[in-house]
């Protein structure tokens, strides 16, 4: 890295500000963003107290020249940045040379560093922004910065903290997140005694969520694989004069941006109460943003509740001219040139790819313990995102960062981490611990189940289509056997899938089957709804529903869709009303299209407690393989819980 200068007045003054140390995890994240910058390959960090008392961070890059180790102190000291024009295209983490002089006027800090272009490294304390000490040291190439006593001469600051295990918390996921964004590079964070998190470099992103999470985690995620999306720009319009003086025998191609995006998400049974489980990366760098957010949304529109929030771990990587990353103080938030642009490939992107993994639920044979007794993974950060999940569903908006982290305790490491939160329950088939394993492998009268016999897990939806229904319960959920084990399939949210998928074609396809009533429906309006209705007239008609004004706050309905019932006419006129008012404000025509074909066709979809026969049973089960998303209805709940032969094994004590 360049030697480091003091950026001059003029750019200085363009540099978002505002408060860089806000807590530990905070002075993690700055320390950290300079290690990678410095091109370390390997990251220690230790902390005391969940870092209040201490932080040392540690790594292997290039160190710093003497001079540079004294004026990396000053306000707007960086090596990273020059002049005006490079806040256009910030290919570093770090770019306002202002955390190393925040964090070391709220602490005692120790800087220790040698660049391998000098024979001794050089040590710096520095308590309360004022510098003690600075002479030589034998060290090793590499920087070393300890942080203690953060705010102990900011005691309001102090007082904001959160508990230990809070800002332990806000530390370890920050750590474990940029350990997924480099996986060829070594992270080891530590608690006083307690390893916290140790990974050792692998060659892929797969391998190192596997290292974090484990393998039943990344068996209920999806690889989004690399997609691409090249963006044409406009050419450039050069007026006539400039034109001849730059004159170039070639016509110039159209300047490009490319786009790409990989990372992975969960399915949707996988479903968060909160945004804690999303985790966002722009060109290596980690950030909360509301246009990348409500792109992860939208990809999941249909296939999960509203309320509800995946697990992803997306990484976009774009030039660096394409994103201003010089928009919030701690750099936690982006701003895109083409943003809509943006938007649609991500949203695009993850949807494409949930369509085609068409993943099948399945759930667990044991009774999902109570959190307290869940079993603690083998890494601990398993344990912080339980307890994350555990955090009671705020009423979250898109502006809104996901602050507050729950208390938790840390447990020592042993057995596997534990699964995501299914939404449907799971069946109690085992309960109690089971008996010991001698018994469980003794050869018995019950015959033995030939294990060539145990069939491939079914682990996608295609299989739908050869499934043979064995009968319903509750004459609401139809049970089938299929080559790997049975299923229990919703009866009504599998027709409203089908249904919802017809709808949506044939309102593409501008054909709606209407049917004509014998009479109006005379429908009485409150003024609200009587404005709503003015806003989606055409878009009612366009969906089926020929209706007019009659009178002050009147409608009256001649037609509707061939699916609805007369009977429910009114309630699901209602129900779109509804869905104009508070989709209108925010989202697209788009979303209030998809509201409008869910609605006719859970109106419209055979309800629970009805009795079918074994032919429609089997229409049913057909109809809905050869959907688009047979996996969940269009409010996002599931709609076949697969049950596979390997965990009835389990649970009979066979395997
Ligand atoms: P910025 O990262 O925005 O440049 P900082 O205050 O974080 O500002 O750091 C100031 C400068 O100190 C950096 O530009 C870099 O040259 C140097 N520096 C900080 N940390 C390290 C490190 N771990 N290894 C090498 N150089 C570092
Ligand atoms: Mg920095």
């Amino acid at each position: 890295m360049g030697r480091i200068r003091i950026l001059p007045d003029q750019v200085a003054n363009k540099i978002a500000a505002g408060e860089v140390v806000e807590r530990p995890a905070s002075v993690v994240k700055e320390a950290l963003e300079n290690s990678l910058d410095a091109g370390a390959a390997s990251f220690r960090i230790e902390v005391e107290s969940g870092g209040r008392r201490l932080i040392r961070i540690a790594d292997d890059g290039c160190g710093m020249l003497r001079d540079d180790a004294l004026l990396a102190f000053e306000r707007h000291a960086t090596s990273k940045l020059r002049d005006v024009k490079d806040l256009l295209s910030i290919s570093t983490l770090g770019f306002r040379g202002e955390a190393l002089p925040s964090i070391a006027s709220v602490s005692r800090l120790l800087l220790e560093t040698r660049s391998p272009d000098e024979t001794t490294g050089t040590s710096i304390e520095i308590a309360g922004g004022k510098i003690l000490r600075c002479e030589e040291a034998a060290l090793a190439r590499g920087t070393v910065v300890t942080v203690r006593d953060l705010f102990y001469n900011v005691p309001a600051r102090k007082k904001f903290l959160r508990t230990e295990q809070t800002e332990l918390a806000h530390i370890a996921s920050l750590v474990t997140h940029y350990s997924l964004a480099h996986p060829g590079k070594t992270f080891r964070l530590t608690n006083a005694v307690t390893e916290l998190l140790h990974v050792t470099p692998v060659a892929t992103l797969r391998e190192r969520v596997y290292q974090v999470f484990g393998s039943q985690v990344l068996e209920e995620l999806v690889e989004i694989g690399i997609r691409e999306k090249e963006l044409r720009l406009p050419p450039v319009s050069v007026p006539p004069s400039q034109a001849i003086a730059e004159y170039r025998a070639e016509p110039e191609e159209p300047p490009t941006r490319n786009f790409r995006l990989s990372g992975f998400f969960s399915r949707p049974q996988v479903q968060k109460g909160n945004r804690n489980s999303i985790y966002i990366f722009v060109n290596g760098r980690l950030i909360r943003d509301r246009l990348l957010m409500h792109a992860l949304s939208a990809a999941y529109h249909n296939l999960m509740p509203p309320a509800a929030f995946p697990f992803a771990l997306l990484f976009l990587e774009c030039d660096a001219e394409e994103v201003d990353v010089n928009v919030h103080p701690s750099k936690t938030e982006v701003r895109f040139r083409h943003a809509s642009f943006v938007h649609d490939f991500v949203r695009d992107m993850i949807r494409e790819r949930l369509m085609e993994s068409r993943p099948a639920p399945s759930f667990s044979p044991v009774p999902r313990p109570a959190h307290t007794e869940q079993p603690a993974a083998h890494l601990p950060y398993s344990d912080f995102s339980q307890m994350l999940e555990d955090e009671a569903p705020p009423p979250v908006t898109l502006e809104e960062p996901a602050e507050a982290l729950p208390e938790f305790t840390l447990r020592p490491a042993a057995g596997p981490p534990p699964r995501f939160d299914f939404s449907a329950p799971p069946i109690e088939v085992a309960p109690g611990p089971p008996p010991s394993g001698k018994l469980l492998r003794r050869p018995d009268t019950h015959g033995e189940f030939p294990s060539e016999a145990l069939p491939a897990p079914e682990m996608s939806l295609s299989v739908l289509s050869e499934l043979r229904p064995l009968g319903q319960i509750h004459e609401s959920f139809i049970i089938a056997a299929g080559r790997d084990g049975f299923w229990i399939i919703d009866q009504h949210v599998a027709h409203e899938r089908i249904l919802f998928e017809q709808v949506m074609k044939q309102r593409a396809a501008g054909r709606i089957e209407m049917q004509r009533l014998l009479m109006p429906l005379i429908v009485q309006l409150t003024a609200e709804q009587q404005i709503d209705y003015a806003r989606i007239a055409d878009e009612l008609y366009a969906s089926g529903f020929e209706t007019e004004p009659f009178g002050n706050r009147t409608i009256a309905v001649k037609a509707a869709p061939a699916a609805v019932s007369p009977s429910e006419l009114e309630k699901i006129l209602f129900e779109i009303l509804e869905i104009a008012e508070t989709e209108l404000r925010g989202a697209s025509l788009d979303d209030l299209r998809r509201g409008i074909c869910a609605s006719i066709a859970c109106r419209a979809a055979i309800k629970i407690n009805t009795r079918l026969d074994n032919a429609k049973m089997e229409w049913l089960l057909r109809a809905l393989a050869a959907t688009d998303c047979p996996m969940s209805c269009p409010h996002g709940r599931p709609i076949a819980l697969h049950y596979p032969t390997r965990d009835i094994l389990k649970a009979f004590h066979r395997v």
